[in-house]
């Protein structure tokens, strides 16, 4: 029997997890069919509910619908709770839906172990404070940072959120315009969507540290003007690609109970990469 699983979005006609769960498929020897499905804030609940209705054994969850996916299931792993994000509704026998999150843990793979960059004893920068710098801060405290420092266009919404997390490591937060006093970094993470619209967020000079790497949730075509920002003052840059391929790999262990093991097919996921430069408003996580 076929597991049937999907991407539920708005727009998510741009979205690569079929693809790349057609690969995870193929790698783990699993009979899995991945397809999209639009839906509206109205229609979301009913989107999910039809889907397991129909024999489904699970979901993603995109933009923009994150946050409402935690009313669609019945329980929370802790991480999903914490994070207020769901991105994986797994879809048990007896009818209960259980989300997860694994934005995060797709981010501290990709940074450590396919850009080989351990965060243990690294100041860590966290530019925004939406849905996914929320989803991705427990995980990078989990990796043992000397610091995380959250930093966002709106410094009251950076400041709660560290406070959200103060009792999970070293966690602070300000704005944009205040964040010289906490600079240098040594891996800084953009998780604002001012790419998604072409734009750099206000970044003072000074940032970054000899030798950091710096990383942008978005992924496109051609590099995005953060990175570009970052690699003409020296440092080592990349797009949030291999946090996407990480993120499907961990959902697809929840459903699957097996990991596919990503360096193996990196190639073959890397030519599903956008081949041309990304619109605005077609930035896309899953
Ligand atoms: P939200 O709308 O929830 O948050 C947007 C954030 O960006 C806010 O902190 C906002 O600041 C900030 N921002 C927007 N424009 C600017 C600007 N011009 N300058 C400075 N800050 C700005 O979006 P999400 O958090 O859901 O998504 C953010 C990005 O992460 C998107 O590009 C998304 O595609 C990407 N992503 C990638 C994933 C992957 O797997 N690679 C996974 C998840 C997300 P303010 O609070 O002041 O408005």
């Amino acid at each position: 029997m076929i597991h049937r699983y999907t991407v539920i979005g708005q727009p998510v006609r741009h979205s690569l997890s079929p693809e790349i769960h057609a690969l995870f498929g193929e790698l783990t020897q699993r009979r899995v069919g991945y397809t999209r499905t639009e839906a509206t804030p109205e229609t979301f609940v009913d989107t999910v509910r039809a889907w397991q209705r129909d024999g489904g054994r699970g979901c993603n969850v995109t933009l923009p619908f994150k946050t409402l996916a935690l009313e669609a299931c019945d329980r929370l792993s802790a991480r999903a709770e914490r994070a207020g994000s769901v991105n994986t509704i797994h879809m048990h026998r007896d009818g209960s839906r259980v989300g997860h999150t694994t934005d995060g843990i797709g981010l501290v793979v990709d940074l450590e172990t396919n850009l080989r960059r351990p965060l243990a004893g690294e100041r860590v920068l966290l530019l925004g404070a939406g849905g996914a710098a929320r989803a991705v801060v427990e995980p990078l405290l989990a990796a043992d940072a000397e610091l995380l420092h959250v930093a966002n266009r709106t410094a009251a919404r950076a400041e709660a959120l560290a406070a959200r997390f103060a009792a999970e490591g070293p966690i602070s937060g300000s704005g944009l315009e205040t964040l010289d006093a906490f600079a240098p970094f040594d891996i800084v993470v953009n998780a604002t969507s001012a790419s998604v619209a072409g734009e750099l967020p206000a970044l003072p000079e000074g940032l970054l540290a000899p030798g950091a790497l710096a990383y942008d949730m978005m992924y496109a075509a051609e590099p995005t003007p953060f990175l570009r920002w970052a690699e003409a003052r020296g440092a080592r840059v990349a797009d949030g690609f291999g946090m996407l391929v990480e993120q499907a790999a961990e959902a697809f262990a929840i459903w699957e109970g097996v990991r596919p093991k990503t360096r193996m097919a990196w190639a073959r996921l890397q030519a599903l990469r956008p081949s041309r430069p990304t619109r605005p408003n077609e930035g896309e996580d899953s």
